[in-house]
């Protein structure tokens, strides 16, 4: 990972912090099907700034303006003084929080997904399963556009949840839907097999991570 630090005044209490910024990181291996990258995934939150002083979060700070208020909000005071979380799980979380606030669904779920796996990283399971309930409650109820590799996603964080039922039926009606179609390509045709997967984890109720590999070697067998 590059990491380099720069000088940035927040656009909130205009006092001027060092944040990290980080230029490149290297990802190994097959992510998970809900698109987890293997491994370490600190990467992912910790290239948001985050102000010091009035804990105001955001790809850049200097640049966002937004209302003050939520950063007076309980939940929001709640997340930033939380002692037993990770400093990454902590901005994941504030932008998830910022996000939901101002009704911006699609990154709010997309944040909501990033806090989950920052969670899970410091075992702490319990928070992190909330936060994959926030995530398919918003994206299912809240978002109106969905793209298939998003729609995936959101099927296999809810089998993780154990919505079995909701998530094998999501899974095998994307999955029909896709056969219907024709000329696929091979991103369709790999969302298909990844479907095809899913629904059997539900089946068999597991709600344990998988990789998208697994789901081309349960097709040859
Ligand atoms: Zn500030």
């Amino acid at each position: 990972m590059i990491i380099k630090y720069i000088n940035v005044q927040c656009s909130m209490c205009e006092k001027v912090s060092s944040q990290k910024k980080v230029l490149s990181y290297s990802t190994l291996g097959t992510p998970n099907l809900d698109l987890k990258p293997n491994g370490s995934i600190t990467s992912i939150a910790s290239s948001l700034n985050k102000c010091p002083y009035c804990h105001y979060t955001n790809y850049d700070i200097s640049q966002t303006k937004a209302l003050k208020g939520f950063l007076e909000e309980l939940e929001y005071k709640e997340i930033v003084n939380n002692k037993n979380l990770s400093e990454d799980a902590i901005k994941a979380m504030l932008m998830q929080y910022i996000t939901n606030y101002f009704r911006d669904y699609n990154e709010s779920y997309k944040w909501a997904i990033r806090s989950s796996w920052t969670l899970e990283d410091i075992n702490e399971k319990e928070m992190a399963n909330r936060y994959k309930e926030k995530a398919t409650d918003i994206f299912f109820n809240s978002i109106f556009i969905k793209n298939l590799t998003m729609l995936t996603q959101a099927i296999d964080t809810a089998r993780q949840i154990k919505k079995f039922d909701f998530s094998s039926k999501m899974a095998n009606n994307t999955k029909k839907l896709l056969e219907l179609c024709d000329n696929l390509v091979e991103k369709e045709k790999h969302q298909i097999k990844v479907l095809k997967y899913i629904e059997e984890l539900c089946i068999n109720k597991d709600s344990d991570k998988h990789n998208i590999l697994e789901s081309y070697e349960n097709e040859v067998n």
